[in-house]
């Protein structure tokens, strides 16, 4: 990517976000994160050295691989993918800042038997399928308050920093903003036990995500095009 393209892409989501935010409030702050899954380290480079600090993967190894690549520019990594069982100990090893995607008691359960064997800790946020789509991982929207409660009191190695979702996959934006609204009012209750994030919107629905009370949004495709 080039550098004219970078800015250019950069700043219309910037723009976009800016006034999506202080449509809500002028305290109600949004972290982007630059979703780079399709994009190489090249193109990482390039955003980077127009200001975008904080970047996201979906699959553990492609996380290692640019890590290791971009070794030496401070990037913020995120995760936001499926975790697998067998992957857990190469993902701890990455040290990632956030982990969008425990998806499960089960898979909490799982990372932190992993994290206190080798005495570490990592940054996570509950996802929540508040879409109901059998596509999508996360917890029910049901359970979800009290799945959180119980990471809290029984995985020590976890630092639950929140929950995350993805918005329901129709054009049909009441539809959408139901399920963003599902994910804001679990935040909410989450709020008082120290929650911080609550992630929601990519490329297709990230105002709307943000009008609805999304504080972290996960841009891939219109930063990377
Ligand atoms: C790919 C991906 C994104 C970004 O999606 P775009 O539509 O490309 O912006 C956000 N969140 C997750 C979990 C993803 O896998």
């Amino acid at each position: 990517m080039q550098k004219e393209l970078a800015v250019k892409n950069l700043d219309k989501i910037v723009t976009k976000v800016e006034a999506a935010r202080l449509r809500v409030s002028q305290h109600h702050i949004v972290k982007i994160i630059a979703i780079s899954k399709y994009s190489t380290a090249e193109d990482i480079s390039a955003l980077y050295e127009v200001g975008q600090r904080a970047f996201g993967e979906n699959k553990v190894q492609d996380l290692k691989t640019k890590e290791e690549k971009l070794d030496e520019l401070p990037i913020e990594w995120h995760f936001v993918g499926r975790l697998q069982k067998n992957k857990i100990n190469n993902l701890i090893d990455l040290n990632p800042t956030l982990m969008h995607s425990l998806d499960s008691l089960e898979l909490a359960e799982e990372l932190n038997k992993k994290l206190e064997a080798k005495n570490k800790k990592m940054s996570c946020l509950l996802q929540i399928n508040s879409a109901y789509e059998e596509s999508k991982a996360g917890v029910d929207p049901k359970n979800a308050i009290e799945i959180y409660k119980e990471i809290l009191n029984s995985c020590k190695n976890i630092r639950l920093k929140g929950v995350m979702s993805i918005g329901a996959h129709t054009d049909d934006k009441e539809v959408v903003k139901k399920s963003f609204l599902t994910t804001k009012n679990i935040f909410d209750e989450v709020v008082p036990l120290g929650a911080k994030y609550c992630s929601m919107g990519m490329s297709s629905d990230f105002e709307l995500a943000i009008a609805c009370g999304s504080n972290m949004v996960r841009i891939g495709s219109s930063l990377f095009k």
